[in-house]
């Protein structure tokens, strides 16, 4: 891998950078309290009106034709920003990405351009109260009536999904076949009759939703690619959604190092610390750029076809623990103030915040036990048992 951004991508980062600037004001910020994960409609319809959402898509759809390695850059910068970037991996990864890969040329013509102008957001179902780490033992049915599927079940923990114009939802449309199988992915419209969602909130503030599916109608041209290949199709995604993520999160991850860094050495010139208790900050900053060139890594394999879920796992178990690392070192060097949540709070509360957001990280989007579990099968060829 280059490690050397091209002049063009260097350019594109100032840009973001200088945007972002702009647009992540300290009043933006009291509002997120610099939660990356914050939806604020007026920040990403700005996104989209600067061409940036969907960056990576070819420029018929609406988007830039830049790689995944740009699009590296920007969640880098947006991170280090603290630009609350909410529904942008739901819309552009799950559904516009999964449309890109995988979807037919009248479902690109139809949805991208919305997604990329800010009109069309996006979430994705997948886990179910009896299918959380062993998702493709889902339970939701998609029965083919006509022109339609019908679609019964119940989804939890979907993020944004009180907000989404389109739930790209996995459902079981064949019982008889495997486990695996049987997966297909459709895309709901978030008002369709049938659908109900209710809020369920979780750790850090994090809202999340139950959503059910009551005999709910999906025009069967709603189908994402094959009938009966949607797991094989969701390796894709998920790959790039976690290496994306990476950028971002450790792009905000650097901001935090540095503001703690401003502050724990404030302390040690007051009399209050000793420079020795500094080491373990030091080690996080080290961690930290091992975890952004890893970001890049995957961007750059998935940009040369090379991206592996094993290479995704690393990016998502290294970003997630040093969020974890990070909270907890700065408060353990800022002590009690640290703990105080809010804009009183050091850092604005966002030590504090990072500390129980991490159990998210650490969480969402498959567990790191599962991520390890796939590091030890593929990467090492370690036996499943
Ligand atoms: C804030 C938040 C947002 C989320 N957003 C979404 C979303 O938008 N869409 C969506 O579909 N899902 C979403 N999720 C769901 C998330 O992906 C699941 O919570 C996660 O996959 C774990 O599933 P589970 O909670 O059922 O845990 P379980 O599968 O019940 O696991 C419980 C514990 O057992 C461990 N474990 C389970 N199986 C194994 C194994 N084989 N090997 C080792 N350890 C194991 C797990 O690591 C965990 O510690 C979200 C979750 C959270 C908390």
């Amino acid at each position: 891998m280059d490690v050397v951004l091209t002049p063009e991508q260097e350019a594109f980062r100032q840009e973001v950078r200088a945007f972002a600037a702009e647009a992540v004001t300290p009043e933006l910020l009291r509002r997120t309290g610099g939660a990356i994960e914050a939806f604020v409609p007026e920040f990403h319809r700005a996104v989209a009106d600067h061409g940036w959402i969907g960056v990576q898509w070819p420029r018929e759809y609406g988007g830039q034709g830049r790689t995944p390695v740009d699009m590296a850059v920007f969640f880098e910068e947006m991170g280090r920003a603290l630009a609350p970037l909410g529904r942008y991996v739901g819309s552009t990864v799950f559904v516009g990405g999964s449309i890109i890969s995988y979807g037919r040329p009248d479902q690109r013509a139809e949805f991208l351009g919305r997604i990329a102008a800010g009109d069309l957001l996006g979430s994705f179902a997948l886990t179910e109260p009896e299918a959380g780490s062993d998702a493709a033992a889902l339970r939701t049915t998609a029965v083919r009536d006509g022109d339609h599927y019908v679609v019964d079940g119940e989804k939890v923990f979907i993020s944004g999904a009180e907000l989404a114009d389109c739930i790209l939802t996995a459902v079981r449309t064949d019982p008889a076949a495997g486990k695996y199988a049987g997966i297909s992915l459709l895309l709901v419209p978030g008002d369709a009759p049938g659908l109900s969602v209710r809020p369920l909130h979780t750790v850090a503030g994090l809202r999340v939703n139950v959503v059910v599916y009551d005999g709910v109608r999906v025009p069967a041209d709603r189908l994402l690619g094959t009938e009966g290949n949607g797991w094989a199709h969701l390796q894709t995604t998920f790959g790039l959604e976690r290496s994306l993520s990476s950028a971002q999160l450790v792009g905000s991850l650097f901001r935090l190092y540095r503001d703690l860094h401003v502050a724990a050495t404030a302390e040690v010139h007051a009399g209050r610390l000793e420079p020795a208790r500094l080491a373990d900050l030091h080690d996080c900053r080290a961690e930290l750029e091992a975890a952004r060139l890893l970001s890049y890594r995957a961007c750059w394999l998935d940009q040369n076809g090379a991206m592996t879920l094993d290479e995704a796992a690393v990016c998502k178990l290294t970003r997630s623990e040093l969020a974890l690392r990070l909270a907890t070192v700065g408060l353990d060097l800022l002590g009690e103030v640290g703990l105080v949540a809010g804009p009183d709070g050091v850092l604005g509360g966002r030590l504090e915040a990072l500390y129980r957001r991490a159990q998210f990280y650490i969480t969402a989007g498959g567990t790191n036990d599962i991520q390890r579990g796939l590091l030890a099968q593929r990467g090492l060829g370690l036996p499943r048992r």
